[in-house]
């Protein structure tokens, strides 16, 4: 079977994170969230009052940052920040509300898709984002756009954040997605936009197990080479 690269992107919140998880585990490859590590810089910057209108400051604390991913005991992959687990603190509501205007800058994407390019060097591996298709992985051998009405998506995220303890309001979630859709989208610096070859699935009213299944199905076709000849 062929090693290959599975790109799933997307808007927030459209189910990118538990399609690309659940992905990798039934075809025993590595998941990365990007979004994760684009997280992660955003904390570091709130918590070591990082200016983002500064270059210098930005591409300094740049130089301070290790992203890695550890798999636990239940078999899902945790982000560390410099060492430190910061799994649950990146998905709270402060770090969404300023990762947007973090992931614009260019010095923050030059160095997180050269990261990224990195993991994705020994293939196996579904990455999930808003530019792997376009710019991290451009040659990926499956690509997926995944899109959802907004308030599926927020209702979704609402629920995730409960299961920690988070209570959000639901307008501010919604607020939430919508500008960060508007930003991300709107960037200068590799927009979220759908690959040419990307293949579209809308999860509004799809089950996960559903998506799951459609995506795999698709994986195990790049996976299998094709049989010559008129069998
Ligand atoms: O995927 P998640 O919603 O956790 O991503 C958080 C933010 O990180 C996105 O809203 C976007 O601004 C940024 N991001 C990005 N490029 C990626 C992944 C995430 O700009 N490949």
């Amino acid at each position: 079977m062929k090693n290959i690269i599975i790109a799933i992107d997307g808007y927030s919140a459209c189910g990118k994170s538990t399609t690309a998880k659940q992905v990798a585990k039934e075809l025993n490859y590595r998941y990365i969230d990007s979004g994760a590590m684009y997280r992660s810089v955003t904390k570091y910057f709130l918590d070591h009052h990082v200016s983002i209108t500064n270059p210098k400051e930005v591409v300094k604390a740049l130089d301070q940052i290790r992203i890695s991913f550890v798999v636990n005991s239940k078999g899902n992959s945790e982000t560390f920040l410099n060492g430190i687990n910061v799994e649950t603190a990146i998905r709270k509501m402060e770090i969404s509300e300023n990762v947007s205007q973090v992931s614009a800058l260019k010095a923050v994407r030059i160095a997180m898709v050269e990261q990224q390019r990195k993991l994705g060097k020994e293939r196996k591996i579904v990455m999930d984002g808003r530019d792997i298709g376009t710019v991290v992985f451009p040659n990926a051998d499956l690509k997926v756009f995944l899109t959802a009405d907004m308030l599926v998506r927020a209702f979704r995220r609402q629920r995730e954040l409960l299961e920690k303890d988070d209570l959000v309001d639901i307008d501010d979630i919604i607020d939430n997605l919508k500008k960060r859709d508007q930003i991300d989208s709107t960037r200068k610096e590799s927009p979220l936009i759908k690959a040419e070859s990307a293949i579209l699935i809308d999860t509004t009213h799809v089950t996960v197990d559903e998506q799951v299944d459609e995506v795999i199905r698709m994986a195990l076709t790049k996976m299998i080479p094709k049989v010559n000849g008129n069998l």
